[in-house]
């Protein structure tokens, strides 16, 4: 089997924060977890950036700079902070890139010529932030866009429409067979009510406009910036077997262009629609949503520079469920760093190894071997379900539960008058290790190796190390 990962492809305007690299940690790990499981040949995870925005255009714009020169940096600083995150992606992919044009074309023909895309007169609202035509009632009590608190420009010209109303009965059926197409459940039941409640055809060009991806039979319009921004995960899809299982990662302010817009431009299009989506939630920090104003966004590098990113990528993913909303504070994680890794599975390590080197001259014990499968079978079985925090839970009631046995055996004291049940107890306390290095393989990466140096080889255990060294406050 093969599966395909995406993230949903950010605008450039700014560079990353803790949202973005949220989602995309999320993915990596989901993505490392099938790695394990496949091999790292059947495992395809992309993400990218979307360009053709006209808000890139202003922020070049603002800074007075050639647009190329713009996006190439912009490109550049994004790919570049999640490769310093340590997030393992297959592929970077760019809108403005010629595959992803070729793709669009394809793509665009197909849904033309099966009659799903006609010309007609848009006249109505548009909110450039949002990159999205708005409705009268989408709209707050001082006729603002609720997101972006500005009045959305008024608009009115010759577009292309794609004949989204034609598609409310097979996409229901296709959510009727396919009950991952979006998960979580709640965020199903919001789609499916906004596709029972009927759909308008939508429009899906733009005259004039100076910047995005021309129609391939009118070049006189460019191409919607999310229609052609959806495409991106076919444009990067390396071959039909890795599309057969797709599954894409998205923020639940987006579903409705993943789970209405885009398999209804499939299905016109004679293509088969992505096998899973599910919608992560968002998270306030300290009680407040992050903003440029309240001078509270924070990036993703200074967290990692400081703590490393394993921590990073954890004290993200356990503050609350992935696909809930929750909140994250600098204390909370403070605090996970200091109890949870260093003073918690570092320690062990650390703790363990030492012991063993001092009493068995780090020479291992004989195996036991026995509840380690069930353990991680259980973490299997959440991360299939995508259930990230619980399967962390997972690792750190291993870690409890190691460090609890030490503490009530006292194998230290023990060795002094019983060394062949010190012994048992030491094998015992290196199986917990060895599970726990299998789980941080996928949820510690950039640990695990130095963990699998602690446990050594056949004979010996390695030298110890301290795995989260104390940071300052
Ligand atoms: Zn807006």
């Amino acid at each position: 089997m093969k599966k395909f990962f995406t993230t949903p492809i950010f605008y450039i305007n700014d560079v990353p924060h803790i949202g973005h690299a949220y989602c995309t940690l999320a993915a990596d790990t989901i993505a490392r977890f099938w790695r394990k499981k496949l091999g790292r040949e059947n495992v395809f995870f992309l993400t990218g950036v979307d360009e053709n925005s006209q808000k890139t255009v202003d922020a070049a714009e603002k800074l007075g700079e050639p647009i190329e020169k713009y996006l190439q940096k912009m490109a550049t600083i994004w790919r570049e902070t999640w490769e310093k995150c340590g997030i393992d992606f297959d592929d970077f992919i760019r809108t403005t890139e010629p595959r992803h044009v070729r793709t669009v074309h394809e793509i665009l023909q197909k849904i033309y010529d099966a009659g799903d895309i006609f010309p007609g007169e848009y006249s109505g609202l548009y909110c450039t932030g949002c990159e999205s035509f708005l409705k009268k009632s989408d709209l707050d009590e001082h006729g603002n866009c609720p997101a972006h608190k500005v009045p959305p420009q008024k608009i009115q010209e010759k577009n292309y429409f794609f004949r989204l109303s034609k598609f409310q009965k097979p996409l229901l059926e296709l959510f009727e067979k396919n009950p991952k197409l979006l998960e979580p459940e709640k965020r199903r039941n919001e789609i499916l009510s906004f596709i029972r409640g009927g759909l308008d055809d939508i429009s899906i060009s733009r005259e004039n406009a100076e910047f995005g991806i021309p129609l391939p039979w009118d070049e006189s319009h460019k191409i919607y910036v999310w229609f052609d921004a959806l495409i991106n995960y076919r444009s990067g899809c390396p071959s039909e077997d890795f599309w057969k299982n797709s599954c894409h990662f998205l923020g639940k302010d987006i579903t409705r262009f993943h789970c209405v817009i885009w398999p209804a431009m499939l299905i016109s299009a004679g293509i088969s629609t992505p096998a899973e989506e599910f919608a992560h939630g968002f998270f306030t920090v300290d009680g407040e949503k992050m903003s440029k104003s309240l001078d509270n966004v924070i990036s993703p590098l200074e967290l990692s520079q400081k703590f490393g990113n394993d921590a990073l990528r954890l004290g993200l993913l356990s503050a609350f469920e992935f696909g809930n909303d929750g909140d994250f504070s600098f204390a909370q994680f403070e605090n996970f760093y200091r109890t949870k890794l260093a003073g918690g599975v570092g320690n062990l390590f650390n703790r363990v190894i030492v012991l063993i080197h001092k009493f068995l001259a780090g020479k291992k014990p004989e195996n036991l071997n026995a509840e380690n499968d069930e353990i991680f079978k259980n973490f299997e079985k959440l991360l299939e379900t995508k259930k990230i925090r619980s399967a962390i839970e997972i690792f750190f009631e291993t870690v409890d539960g190691a460090n609890e046995l030490l503490n009530s055996t006292e194998p230290w004291k023990l060795a002094k008058v019983d060394l062949p049940a010190a012994e048992k107890v030491f094998a015992k306390l290196l199986q917990k290790l060895e599970i726990l290095a299998s789980m941080a393989e996928v949820l510690l990466p950039e640990t695990f190796p130095k963990m699998q140096k602690m446990l050594g080889d056949e004979k010996k255990v390695g030298a110890p190390e301290i795995l989260f060294p104390p940071v300052e406050k």
